[in-house]
Formats: C-alpha cells, sequence, structure tokens
C-alpha cells in the first residue's frame, strides 16, 4: 500500500464513520490524487478554481470534489457544473451568483457558512449579526438552487489548546443558534467543518462531522 493510502487509512481508523474526511489535494499531483483514490476514499478539495478545474476534467468522474478556499464571484461558473460542496460561503453577493449558475447547471449547490472564528484578522468569514441578517433576508429566501447544509471555520494557528478549543466551541455554538432559528425542519442541516492536520482531533472533540485534511496525508506542501 502506497503512503498515501497508508496515511488515510490511518486518520479514518481514528474517526468514527459519521465523520467525513476531506482529502486537501491543494499543489498535489494527479498521479498523487489517483494513489488516494485507489484506497477507495472519494473525497477531494481544493482551494484554487483553475487548480480544482484541471484535476476534475482530467482525474475520475467519480470523485466528489469540494471546494475549500476563498471563492470569487466571476469564478463560480467554472465550477458550478459539478462541485459537491463550496465551504467558504461568506457574503449574499456570493450566495446569489453561486444559485444563478446552480440554476443554469439544473442543480442545487450545496454550500456552508464560513464564520471567523480565529484571532488572526481575515477579511472572510462572517461574524453572527451578518449570517443572521442573510440568511432572514427575502433575497436569501428567493434562493431555489442553493442549499445551506452547515458551518465551516479555521481556528487561529497557534499551539495554544485553549485557544483553538474555545475557538471551535465558538463555531459549534453559531451552528446550533443557526439551526434553532433558520434550520430547525431541515435535517440536511448538519455539517460542521472544522479541523486541519494540525488541530483535527480537537476539532472532532469538540462536535465537527467534517475534517479537511492535507499535509497529514499528501506529506507537506512546497
Ligand atoms: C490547506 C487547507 C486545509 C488543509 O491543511 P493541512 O494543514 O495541510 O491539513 C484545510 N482547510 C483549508 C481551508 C485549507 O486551505
Amino acid at each position: 500500500m502506497s503512503n498515501i493510502a497508508k496515511n488515510i487509512e490511518s486518520i479514518k481508523g481514528k474517526i468514527t464513520p459519521n465523520i467525513k474526511l476531506v482529502a486537501v489535494s491543494k499543489t498535489k499531483s494527479d498521479a498523487e490524487i489517483l494513489e488516494a483514490l485507489e484506497s477507495g476514499h472519494l473525497i477531494f478539495g481544493e482551494n484554487k478554481v483553475q487548480e480544482l478545474v484541471d484535476k476534475y476534467e482530467i482525474l475520475p468522474k467519480e470523485i466528489e470534489w469540494h471546494f475549500i478556499g476563498h471563492l470569487q464571484t466571476n469564478k463560480v461558473k467554472y465550477i458550478a457544473p459539478f462541485v459537491k460542496l463550496i465551504h467558504a460561503v461568506d457574503s449574499l453577493k456570493l450566495m446569489k451568483e453561486i444559485n444563478k449558475q446552480a440554476t443554469k447547471s439544473n442543480r442545487t449547490i450545496d454550500c456552508l457558512l464560513q464564520f471567523h472564528i480565529a484571532k488572526e484578522d481575515s477579511k472572510f468569514g462572517f461574524k453572527p449579526p451578518a449570517a443572521k441578517a442573510t440568511l432572514g433576508s427575502l433575497e436569501f429566501r428567493s434562493f431555489q438552487n442553493i442549499r445551506i447544509v452547515g458551518v465551516m471555520g479555521m481556528a487561529t494557528y497557534t499551539s495554544d489548546q485553549n485557544q483553538i478549543r474555545m475557538e471551535f466551541s465558538r463555531l459549534r455554538s453559531y451552528f446550533a443558534e443557526l439551526k434553532d432559528t433558520f434550520f430547525a425542519q431541515k435535517p440536511y442541516f448538519k455539517e460542521i467543518s472544522m479541523g486541519m492536520s494540525a488541530d483535527y482531533k480537537m476539532a472532532i472533540e469538540m462536535g465537527s462531522t467534517m475534517i479537511r485534511i492535507g499535509s497529514s496525508i499528501f506529506g507537506p506542501r512546497s
């Protein structure tokens, strides 16, 4: 068995079957992705539109592609025909474009709302009031081809375990609040995408349903 396949097996051995593993293959070659695929793994994540489109076209169509990076509105059209889940949706404007392109492709696209939970400054991610205003808006409610299935966040890059725990716990409480307020009757709203190579064990302790792992599977990126 290849090292990549072994790494995937080892991670899957540490998580329960209800937690989804997204193998983050950004910067990695088609051959490396094929090695992972040969171990039976089907879910891969990319954070650049062009790279994702190139890989989608070349690699087997059974792959379930997730877009995990910041998505620019003008690039939605390139991935709308095939993307399985968009992890980092953080504006009404982006939702509107996803809905439009999904409609053109005759699809409904599943998305996660990205929240800003880390201490680090970042332009990306909702704060709870903006997320609630968006979900409550008439415009959002008119979108027929986008489905919000949960939340996503990234913890601060730090060795301070209490800090990471606090941030993941905050994301879980945002999830719970949105569930109560907007998705109480919607069983599909169930995903909390949190946890990367360095912090996925903590993320799982704090209720993650989806972990996004790159370097622990494919090795360090150059
Ligand atoms: C790169 C990336 C990951 C994976 O990071 P690793 O530390 O290599 O596991 C997870 N999530 C997002 C959003 C990323 O960009």
